[in-house]
């Protein structure tokens, strides 16, 4: 899913149609029809967490804690399931894809085809993409490799009505259905580019994802790193539709629960990347040693980020961005 521009100050300012959706979504959160979940650690079970943060991108009040046995970053209490699905019906686009889908332009970054080995591309029929958006990494794909038939599973209707007009299949509006009973073994390429971190239950998606990846296919998947924000931590890199935020440490973890190999595994600037393959099913070894990694890195990172010195060196847009979020227009 695209993100806004990757500076966490200019996040502060919100244009209209955000603005609009921040208050209606405040609204729902004040009047209770947004409702929270208590949830226990989805990788390791414990319900043993360290709280993070109760701020979030927008505005918005999220609750990130750390879970003490696996070092897994997460939002706990967070929206429930009803509560997200509106979200996602009603404001995601206008909080982040308005531009990106008017602009019907082919981004052409090749970057997930270079980083798939050319023995996977070469052979592959059938790839499918989980969060395709309006497909431009199939269609890539597409123009680079002949014969290739090209599956999505998308919950945007005007990105679904893009894919149509490409010839790319629609499995399922959602990860959410039970669309890999028709499809075990099928797909020898699938791509879940920075989608993992939205769901409700990463666990469930991989296992599905699995059941339909062919004996030799491949699983390429981009998160944000949490061991490397790029962002601002509370006005932007933690959000309310990032309900997970996952590290080198507990991607190991993750791929060992669901019976996943890893073939390659990067950090590139602010994201993490792996390529995997289905394996037998795994005991992870936790350590606390990779909680006490995560927790040290993002308290030192909220401590600077709260500093005198930063507010002195930033006061304009944070004065700008509170007299937004007052419903007053300030011009900068
Ligand atoms: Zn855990």
């Amino acid at each position: 899913m695209k993100q806004l521009k990757n500076n966490g100050i200019a996040r502060l300012k919100l244009n209209k149609v955000q603005l609009k959706a921040k208050h209606e979504v405040d609204n729902k959160i004040a009047t209770n029809q947004y409702k929270f979940e208590e949830i226990c650690c989805p990788i390791c079970g414990s319900e043993n967490t360290h709280y993070i943060s109760n701020k979030g991108q927008f505005y918005l009040p999220i609750n990130v804690v750390i879970c003490k046995q696996c070092g897994l970053t997460y939002l706990n209490p967070r929206w429930n399931k009803n509560s997200y699905l509106n979200f996602y019906a009603q404001y995601y686009d206008k909080f982040y894809r308005a531009s990106h889908i008017e602009n019907n332009i082919l981004n052409v970054d090749n970057k997930i085809i270079k980083r798939i080995p050319l023995n996977y591309k070469e052979c592959a029929k059938n790839i499918l993409d989980i969060g395709s958006g309006k497909g431009d990494n199939l269609i890539n794909f597409r123009n680079s490799f002949n014969k290739i038939n090209l599956f999505a599973i998308e919950t945007s209707v005007q990105c679904q009505k893009i894919l149509q007009n490409n010839n790319i299949q629609i499995i399922s509006n959602s990860v959410d259905t039970n669309w890999e009973e028709n499809y075990t073994n099928k797909f020898d390429i699938i791509i879940m580019r920075h989608v993992l971190e939205h769901f409700m239950n990463p666990i469930s998606v991989l296992s599905k994802v699995r059941k339909t990846l062919s004996g030799n296919g491949i699983l390429y998947i981009a998160v944000p790193n949490n061991l490397n924000p790029t962002q601002k931590l509370k006005q932007s890199w933690f959000r309310a539709v990032h309900t997970f935020y996952f590290n080198k440490f507990v991607f190991k973890n993750l791929f060992d629960i669901t019976g996943f190999s890893i073939i390659d595994m990067k950090e590139e600037k602010g994201e993490l990347y792996a390529l995997v393959q289905k394996n037998i099913i795994n005991i992870p070894q936790f350590s606390n040693e990779h909680y006490i990694i995560q927790k040290n890195l993002l308290e030192n990172l909220l401590k600077e980020q709260s500093s005198l010195i930063y507010f002195i060196k930033n006061w304009k847009q944070i004065l700008f961005g509170i007299l937004q979020i007052l419903g007053l227009k300030p011009k900068l």
